[in-house]
């Protein structure tokens, strides 16, 4: 990491703690559908690094498919609008099904996907989330079944999240404390 990169970012959660949650949540995924086959649905971009890597871990018959969603509004604030960009590739009707996001802040996203998906009668739908912000929550019974950390109200990259597109690539989650011109 370069002098200015170490100066906006202050490491929260290191690489290794990342890969002991992946494998503690892939464990209980295991324990929850024993013999049977699940479904992993990734929401684009920001969850790609976490479903790669929990897919990985996860010893059971397993498939995999993305939907993408933007929320409108500026900055670092969710406007509490979500627009479907991408929908699935294949009917999710009788599996059993897990939405894996990056991190659960207001809810609005994932309330909104879980609206969507429950109409198209999965045998079950439950949430993995690697982050939680719970102080942030504006929809109070959007919970991840599945959660790897709950992190104070503060802009995290890395590990996937991105701040204009930049940072996905850090092994860390950082706390970004001071946003590049
Ligand atoms: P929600 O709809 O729960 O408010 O927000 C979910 C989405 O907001 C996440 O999928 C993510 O894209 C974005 N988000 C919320 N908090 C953060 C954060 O601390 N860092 C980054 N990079 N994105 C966030």
């Amino acid at each position: 990491m370069t002098a200015r990169r170490r100066k906006e970012l202050k490491v929260l959660i290191r690489q290794a703690a990342i890969q002991r949650a992946v494998r503690r949540i892939a464990r209980q995924i295991e324990r929850d559908f024993r013999g049977q086959r699940v479904h992993l649905i990734g929401v684009l971009k920001g969850a790609c690094i976490f479903l790669s890597d929990l897919i990985r871990e996860i010893h059971l018959d397993v498939s995999l498919d993305f939907m993408a969603v933007a929320s409108y509004g500026k900055d670092q604030q969710s406007s509490g609008q979500v627009r479907l960009l991408k929908d699935l590739d294949t009917s999710i009707e009788g599996l059993n099904v897990i939405l894996v996001e990056d991190i659960l802040d207001t809810g609005l996203t994932l309330n909104y996907l879980f609206r969507i998906l429950e109409q198209r009668k999965p045998r079950t739908l439950r949430i993995a989330a690697l982050l939680d912000k719970p102080s942030r929550r504006i929809i109070p019974q959007v919970q991840a079944h599945y959660l790897g950390f709950k992190i104070p109200n503060e802009f995290v990259v890395g590990y996937g999240l991105d701040y204009a597109e930049r940072y996905r690539n850090l092994r860390d989650v950082c706390v970004l404390a001071q946003p590049p011109e």
